[in-house]
């Protein structure tokens, strides 16, 4: 009796392609903020320091507004980097991951689930925000790639991977 196996391999792909088509219902991660709160042709802004072109987009706000999470998913990483600052990394729906930079605080824990509105931390300059105006710094990463949208600009292929926040929060679209 070998009829096991695969029908686990069919349970774990329905797995996967659940999350893959699972809706996003994406919201901007900043309570209160709007699509003023940020510049909207920041995405692929160059050139950027050491990253070269900037992959995502930066939220203004004042220090300590929360941050809240854009949809919903699982806390895979929160932690201090170089660059980044206080950093948190989550998994959403569509096998996307939600960076969240140069936080004044964070609090949510690794391999704790979050709602779409969780907190997640506070806006802050930590990292090499240090010294600017406090902001959240935001990427959303596929960790499947859009080869369509690979184009001719520099670093161009990594658009197969970063998306543009201001597209996927629809440009204009409101927090609550
Ligand atoms: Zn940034």
């Amino acid at each position: 009796m070998k009829v096991k196996k695969p029908r686990k391999r069919h349970l774990l792909l329905a797995l996967l392609l659940a999350w893959l088509i699972a809706p996003e219902w994406l919201r901007v991660p900043v309570q209160g903020a709007t699509a003023r709160d940020w510049n909207q042709q920041s995405f692929w802004f160059e050139p950027w320091g050491r990253s070269g072109v900037h992959k995502g987009i930066d939220i203004f706000a004042p220090k300590g507004t929360p941050v809240l999470a854009p949809t919903y998913g699982l806390v895979l990483f929160r932690g201090e980097i170089d660059m980044g600052g206080k950093v948190v990394l989550m998994l959403g729906p569509k096998w996307r991951l939600h960076y969240f930079a140069h936080l004044d605080d964070y609090s949510a824990l690794p391999g704790q689930p979050v709602l779409p509105g969780g907190r997640i931390g506070s806006v802050g300059d930590t990292g090499n925000a240090r010294g600017k105006p406090p902001h959240l710094h935001y990427t959303i990463l596929s960790l499947l790639p859009y080869p369509w949208r690979w184009d001719d600009s520099n670093q161009g292929w990594k658009k197969m991977f970063y998306l543009d926040p201001n597209e996927a929060l629809g440009g204009a679209r409101e927090a609550p």
